[in-house]
């Protein structure tokens, strides 16, 4: 190998570690955003302002890192080993998107999400039929940019341990609430069908007896303004 061919590949190499960077320090500004938001310690315009300058930043270095990732056909649902006869409520009425705004955090109106519930009859997380912690699985690509790994019971959070994540295919925000173990960091990129964590009952309403053990799996599309609008996937789950 000649000597500039070994320059080429470690100025290659450079940039592509300072992309990375880059990526995981616009996810670290959008998690810090959306804790603020979470917290209703952030005023719902200057949120608003923050996204509009974090996400595209993040789009554009996310495209540099995976030029050829293109918007997915088909989704990988998103707990392993179940279907979308475990969404809750019949065909797909669990869906409520009205009273809902982002950016109202933890005191959000209405249910745009969908829960999808697992068999866990002695409430331990643990499949019934398996003994086994369920895996939650990123139904699309992109970058993880806010999660909680931290929760308890004195915790009036009902997200509990969440996840997000920034699919600029899809131009859209995914959310995985309740989960029991978070598998990824913030700034993380995740492939489609990625185990990012486990099915829990961590949240206030998640972690009581009266409600089986789920995953409360939501999807945000960003439109022009990059504001956050609940979108129902049940089509998208079956
Ligand atoms: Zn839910």
């Amino acid at each position: 190998m000649n000597r500039m061919f070994i320059f080429y590949l470690l100025a290659l190499a450079a940039i592509a570690l300072a992309q990375e960077q880059q990526v995981k320090t616009l996810a670290v500004q959008f998690d810090s955003v959306n804790t603020l938001v979470r917290d209703n310690e952030i005023d719902k315009a200057q949120a608003l302002k923050k996204l509009q300058d974090i996400l595209p930043e993040l789009q554009t270095a996310y495209n540099k890192l995976k030029p050829d990732e293109a918007k997915k056909e088909k989704w990988i649902f998103p707990i392993e080993g179940y279907t979308s006869k475990n969404i809750g409520g019949t065909r797909g009425e669990g869906y409520i998107p009205s009273g809902y705004d982002y950016f109202d955090g933890n005191k959000h109106g209405g249910h745009p999400a969908h829960d999808i519930f697992i068999h866990d009859k002695n409430q331990d997380c643990k499949d019934d039929r398996t003994g086994r912690f369920v895996n939650v699985r990123s139904v699309s690509s992109g970058i993880v940019v806010a999660l909680e790994k931290q929760w308890d019971k004195a915790s009036s959070l009902r997200g509990g341990k969440y996840i997000y994540i920034y699919s600029p295919n899809d131009n859209a925000l995914f959310y995985y609430a309740h989960n029991n173990e978070v598998l990824v960091n913030v700034g993380q990129i995740i492939n489609e069908g990625d185990t990012i964590a486990t099915v829990g009952r961590t949240g206030l309403n998640a972690f009581k007896k009266r409600s089986p053990t789920h995953l409360h799996f939501m999807k945000l599309e960003l439109d022009d303004k990059f504001y956050p609008k609940p979108a129902d996937t049940y089509r998208d789950l079956l």
